[in-house]
């Protein structure tokens, strides 16, 4: 298999991978990708050389947060590579087992903001709706790793009518916005349901999805989907893409389908270590993104999740790749660079600092290039310079 370098743009895909050439016949059938994911250990190590880190990661991880990965996504691990960054993301590590003193079960606060089970209600005029538990493959970094995949100590509770009512008597929420679990694995017609009433609340004005389905499992971005889709605009949806090697030719037409349905998009990615964690990486990602119409939203500091120091990065190197993007290219390709606050402050945005110097009247600042410039403040007009003007036209 070719695995293309962090900075290589082109789209390429990897199927049929570690399945055999017949495999292909169903492999853009999402269902037998979602019942053939690898979910053991007997699974990987049939198909790549795991390292002693991995095989530890994986025989704790039942009892924490499932392994799982659709085919599509195993076809990007690199067989022979223990630093590839998909295999970071999806195939447990040791390290999960130790939690550092400054992590959490629930790092952003969201069991103490739910108004009805399923349903965060942090800021005022937007919620988030956790309808399902279940993802189409696990991340190893997720922020809800307590309720996601069924094994963990604590279950999602979601009460569906509970949240219709909650939604329907509190007039302030313009916007929902469907997570999870990925909303994406309900059929067509579950979610066409559920989207239907969520419309007939008259308040609502905007919806969103957050699904890293596009990516884990593009086979489910079908052309009836995405007809379905339309009845329900204003619809977005938020994806998550984390390297560029993601941006497979089956992503980049499951994302084209979605734009072509007039389906605004967005990309959500966590800074990773060994992942992401370098300028031409993220640069070369959100270049393939805006090539697929994905503008880049967020890029999240990694929550304070158990298990995830091996994966997280030190606040700086965030501030540093932004400036490494910001001046340097397309500014659409810019993600905001947020911390999700711990215990529940919201999205706290981290930018690099341009202004050199704040004086009464005037900045100093910097450019991308480091080049120092001057801004003063507007001079009021003199009364002379009004008045002589008056008397010109008087
Ligand atoms: C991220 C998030 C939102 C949406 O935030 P935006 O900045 O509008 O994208 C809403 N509610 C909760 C609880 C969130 O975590």
């Amino acid at each position: 298999m070719r695995y293309p370098a962090d900075d290589d743009p082109q789209f390429v895909s990897h199927a049929p991978g570690y399945w055999p050439a017949e495999a292909m016949q169903k492999w853009s059938d999402a269902k037998w990708q979602l019942r053939n994911r690898v979910d053991s250990l007997a699974g990987l190590e049939e198909r790549i050389n795991l390292t002693d880190e991995e095989r530890g990661g994986v025989l704790l991880a039942g009892s924490k947060l499932a392994m799982s990965i659709t085919p599509h996504y195993f076809n990007l691990i690199d067989r022979d590579d223990p630093d590839c960054p998909i295999r970071r993301q999806v195939i447990p590590r040791i390290e999960e087992g130790w939690t550092a003193p400054e992590e959490l079960a629930d790092p952003c606060g969201e069991d103490s903001h739910m108004p009805v089970p399923g349903l965060v209600h942090r800021y005022p005029d937007r919620v988030l709706f956790l309808v399902t538990d279940r993802c189409a493959s696990y991340c190893r970094y997720c922020t809800r790793s307590r309720v996601v995949s069924g094994v963990g100590e604590q279950q999602l509770e979601t009460q569906w009518e509970a949240a219709f009512e909650y939604l329907e008597r509190t007039p302030a929420v313009r916007d929902v916005l469907l997570s999870g679990g990925d909303p994406l694995l309900f059929s067509d017609a579950r979610l066409d349901r559920l989207l239907t009433r969520l419309r007939a609340i008259p308040h609502i004005q905007f919806l969103r999805i957050g699904s890293r389905i596009p990516i884990f499992l593009p086979q489910r971005i079908t052309a009836e989907f995405c007809e379905m889709l339309r009845k329900h605009h204003p619809l977005f949806i938020s994806i998550h893409a984390n390297h560029p090697r993601e941006l497979t030719t089956e992503v980049r037409d499951g994302l084209g389908r979605l734009a072509d349905a007039g389906v605004p998009m967005g990309n959500q990615s966590v800074l990773l270590r060994g992942v992401n964690d370098r300028v031409e990486v993220q640069k070369n990602l959100v270049h393939k993104l805006l090539m697929c119409r994905v503008r880049p939203y967020y890029l999240y500091q990694c929550d304070l999740i158990n298990g995830s120091s091996h994966l997280r990065t030190s606040v700086a190197e965030g501030v540093s790749i932004i400036e490494g993007l910001r001046g340097h290219t397309t500014g659409y390709a810019i993600p905001q660079f947020v911390i999700d606050g711990p215990g529940g402050g919201g999205k706290i945005p981290l930018n690099p600092n341009y202004v050199i110097d704040s004086q009464p009247g005037r900045v100093t600042l910097r450019n991308f290039e480091g080049k120092v410039f001057e801004y003063p403040d507007p001079t009021p007009m003199p009364a002379e310079a009004y008045d002589a003007l008056h008397a010109r036209v008087d």
